[in-house]
């Protein structure tokens, strides 16, 4: 990777991952941030009613107006992001909302303060805004950079004609730089340790769904797909089958050759599964040398033919030090009623039959 690569990569952890695991972040990080927008609005609402009472004793003009947008508008809005923070509905307008809020508390202030000499009194507020749209509001860094962007052209041309005495235009300038660069910065570190989480957690949940040794799905995530396969047809009345596989004489392997060659028989059994069905097939060691392919959508014929090839290319393989290994099939299609358990003991019975019959051979109930 070359540096500059590296650079980009260091700035965006999730460079170069699909499009799905950037939607599947963008999904999760919106979630993450709900408690954060929930309490940023409320506490910040409450924050507005303290301002609005001391405003009204230093504040010579728009009394009314002040009150108004200060005491009453700006709550209400924030009242209204944080109570449509609990649906899942209202998310996208609520970002809006989110959005609009700190842009008009900036336009309010502009408006009530930059024709007055104290104006320079009001402006901490408008510094602290900026801060606040990047640190407090949960707007992820986007959202709160083009926020914070049209506060700012609002902020510079007012202000800059606004009357403020010389000097104060510099030190003016340098807060609202100060305030949306600080801003920035520690919404871009929030942002990428959250990837850098999100991209672990990751991690973390998929190595628990895999089987250690052959690197398919384990026991208890074929179990839950499993589960979820029977759910969706059940519920959408799609077919779907199973196919339960089971290497012949694979003690023999152990007794023969040892351990570590039974566990690379094992691997590259694994393999030649995953390798020879679809992308839409799952595979998971059950444990043992016993595997079980789940196939959505395909009938009892198509789950035949799936157990069929898989029988040729068994046969075909050539493995390490045991050359030659065969499996027994049971294969079995989804029935109204059935559970995961009732299917199991089903392709069960039948790969109990096809060893039964001699091995090497399918059999379907
Ligand atoms: P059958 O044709 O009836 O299926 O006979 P089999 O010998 O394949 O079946 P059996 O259940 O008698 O033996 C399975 C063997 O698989 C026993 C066990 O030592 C071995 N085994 C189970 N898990 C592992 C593993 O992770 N690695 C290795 N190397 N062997 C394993
Ligand atoms: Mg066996
Ligand atoms: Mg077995």
């Amino acid at each position: 990777m070359s540096l500059i690569d590296r650079l980009k990569q260091s700035l965006d952890p999730l460079r170069g991952t699909p499009v799905a695991t950037r939607e599947e972040f963008a999904h999760w990080y919106r979630q993450a941030k709900l408690p954060q927008i929930r309490s940023g609005a409320f506490l910040t609402m409450l924050l507005y009613f303290v301002y609005t009472a001391i405003e009204q004793h230093v504040a010579q003009d728009h009394q009314q107006l002040r009150l108004l947008v200060h005491g009453l508008l700006v709550p209400a809005v924030l009242l209204a992001v944080g109570l449509m923070s609990y649906s899942e509905a209202w998310r996208q307008r609520m970002i809006l909302l989110l959005c609009a809020a700190p842009i008009s508390a900036v336009l309010a202030n502009l408006a009530f303060n930059s024709g007055n000499s104290d104006f320079a009194y009001f402006l901490p507020e408008i510094y602290l805004n900026l801060m606040w749209t990047f640190t407090v509001s949960g707007l992820n860094l986007r959202q709160a950079t083009l926020t914070a962007s049209i506060s700012t052209v609002a902020l510079v041309v007012v202000s800059l004609g606004a009357e403020l005495q010389d000097g104060l235009q510099w030190l003016h300038l340098g807060w609202i730089l100060a305030s949306l660069s600080f801003g920035f910065v520690c919404a871009f570190v929030l942002e990428k340790a959250h990837k850098i989480m999100f991209l672990h957690q990751r991690q973390l949940a998929l190595s628990a769904s895999l089987d250690g040794l052959t690197g398919l799905w384990n026991r208890t995530h074929i179990d839950q797909l499993f589960s979820d396969e029977i759910a969706r047809a059940q519920r959408y009345d799609t077919r779907f089958s199973v196919i339960l596989i089971d290497i012949d004489h694979f003690k023999q392997v152990n007794d023969s050759h040892g351990h570590a060659v039974g566990d690379s028989v094992l691997r590259q059994f694994a393999k030649l599964l995953s390798n020879s069905v679809r992308v839409v097939d799952q595979v998971g060691r059950l444990g043992g040398e016993e595997f079980l392919v789940i196939l959505p959508e395909a009938d009892q014929q198509q789950a035949l033919a799936v157990a069929k090839t898989l029988q040729r290319l068994v046969r075909e393989c050539e493995f390490k030090t045991v050359r030659h290994k065969t499996a027994s099939f049971g294969v079995t299609e989804f029935c109204v009623d059935d559970s995961a358990q009732s299917m199991l003991d089903r392709a069960d019975r039948a790969l109990y039959l096809a060893k039964a019959n001699g091995r090497d051979r399918i059999e379907v109930l």
